[in-house]
């Protein structure tokens, strides 16, 4: 670490029950900073003993004050952390931009994002109630809802602050006590995030952080039968094997897998208003969003028009460092690099509608790819089919409404879509049939909306988060039923 970096903590440590502490190995892992391949600092590499020691004092918690705590003091703690943030949102930034390869606004946003959704979460935590149930004469019943107990959570790299905000922050609004295993490429704002929690007054163990390796920390409180709920962002591969652990404890799962999600526009659309959407919900974070919109399926009449319009703007995007805060930054590791790579070579048979350019001082180590646009793309293409997860997106012309909606059903995904048209009875027809878990109607939302409940159908994932639903899933109902005759 350099006398200029932004952490004002010990990287290198684990958060059990309250405590600061190394991987009980001792173990260590490098992490990267991919605007220019350096070494920002070592983190624990923390394994199966740290999450048995995890769990072990989130029970604990659970047990103790954490548990008894009412859900207005909860509700007070959280709001809390959400000023907290909102104090420090620059250094997130900064630690986020250095971490991620997040151009500084965007990693600002995050910043400002996960103070909003502590706050969202403070004050919905005492509005959850249950009900009264009409029943046979001589009883009362009643439901409550109770949180899950120990809840595990697996985040990926690609926004770890609006991730951890939506589903730790709900889980501990519902009075769960969680462990949060963040991705081990980036995992700085997770342990900023938990030093702020504790300054302002979260117990002991009802928040417990342990990076390292997937297959090691991730699998571990995937499989560990003392956590009862977990939420986990990522791959799809990587989704299965969470659901399959988790089933053999027969413990539920909130799985949020990515997708490829379309933005649809028709002849009678407002292109002005569209444009910027279309392509900023592309090639935000280098395109590696969940929710990144990476088909543009457009209608014959305005398709020529929206090409060349797109291709404008993408003539126009500059990629760099994140320091720089250019429209795109690098993506998170040479890795990632390689796959966006490969995908462009399988698109050399396409036409390239236009690509941004990298600026010439960027680092070569750094992971940078061109934004790419290509166009005609057949619907049954690679690029039009799989998530790439990297700045590249695919037009496809369409001529009818249900030639539309039959491209836009066409991927084992089913995440987001948006239409694009001003025909209200367009709009409210395709709502219904797009497969997706949010749709929007002239605007495209890719990743904010923290009121707004979040998640996918078919190989998307299942579970909902952010918004009240969330508190929902982060907690289970009981039905008492009293006989008093
Ligand atoms: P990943 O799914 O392997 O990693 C996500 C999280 O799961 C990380 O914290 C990781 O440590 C953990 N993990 C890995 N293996 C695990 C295991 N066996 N048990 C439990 N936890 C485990 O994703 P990745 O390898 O970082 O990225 C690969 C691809 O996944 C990307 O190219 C992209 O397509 C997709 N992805 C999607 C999202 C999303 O937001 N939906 C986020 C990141 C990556």
């Amino acid at each position: 670490m350099t006398d200029t970096s932004p952490l004002w903590f010990d990287p290198a440590l684990c958060l059990i029950g309250g405590t600061w502490q190394p991987a009980a190995s001792g173990g260590t892992l490098p992490l990267v900073n991919p605007s220019d391949g350096s070494e920002i600092c070592q983190i624990a590499r923390g394994g199966a003993a740290d999450i048995e020691a995890a769990v072990l004092e989130a029970e604990a918690a659970l047990d103790g004050g954490w548990g008894r705590m009412t859900a207005l003091e909860r509700g007070r703690i959280l709001t809390r952390i959400g000023q907290f943030v909102l104090e420090r949102v620059e250094l997130l930034a900064a630690i986020e931009a250095m971490d991620v390869g997040k151009p500084l606004s965007q990693a600002r946003a995050d910043a400002v994002a996960l103070a909003r959704y502590c706050e969202f979460y403070g004050g919905a935590a005492d509005k959850v109630m249950g009900e009264t149930i009409p029943y046979l004469d001589g009883y009362t019943v009643y439901t409550l809802r109770e949180p899950h107990g120990v809840t595990g959570h697996i985040v990926p790299w690609n926004y770890p602050m609006q991730i951890i905000g939506r589903s730790v922050g709900a889980a501990l609004a519902m009075g769960n006590a969680c462990v949060l295993k963040p991705a081990e490429e980036a995992c700085l704002t997770a342990l900023a995030f938990a030093h702020i929690a504790m300054e302002a007054g979260l117990p002991a163990g009802a928040l417990n952080v342990v990076p390292g390796l997937g297959a090691e920390a991730g699998a571990a409180l995937a499989a560990h039968p003392g956590v009862h709920h977990i939420s986990f962002t990522g791959s799809v591969r990587t989704g299965a094997l969470v659901q399959q652990a988790a089933g053999a404890n027969v413990v539920p799962v909130t799985l949020e897998l990515g997708g490829k999600s379309p933005q649809l526009v028709f002849d009678d659309a407002d292109l002005d208003a569209a444009l910027p959407f279309l392509v900023n919900a592309g090639i935000q974070n280098a395109g590696q969003t969940c929710s990144a919109s990476s088909r543009i399926l457009v209608q014959r009449g305005v398709y020529e028009q929206v090409k060349a319009r797109m291709a404008e703007a993408y003539g126009a995007l500059t990629v760099g460092p994140a320091a720089e805060d250019l429209r795109v930054g690098p993506l998170i590791s040479a890795r990632q690099k390689q796959i966006v790579e490969a995908y462009l070579k399988q698109g050399a048979d396409l036409p390239v509608a236009a690509q941004g350019a990298i600026v010439p001082h960027a680092p070569e180590s750094g992971a940078y790819v061109p934004p790419t646009l290509f166009a005609d793309v057949p619907e049954d293409h690679a690029l039009a089919r799989e998530e790439i997860f990297g700045p590249v997106q695919v037009l496809i012309p369409f001529e009818t409404g249900e030639d539309a909606l039959r491209i836009a059903n066409a991927t084992e995904y089913g995440l987001v879509a948006s239409v694009w048209t001003r025909d209200g009875a367009r709009q409210m027809r395709l709502a219904k049939r797009l497969r997706a878990g949010q749709v929007f109607l002239n605007n495209y939302g890719a990743g904010g909306g923290v009121e707004l409940p979040f998640g996918g159908v078919g190989k998307s994932g299942h579970g909902r988060e952010k918004g009240f639903e969330a508190l929902y899933g982060f907690s289970q109902l009981k039905t008492v039923a009293a006989h008093h005759g």
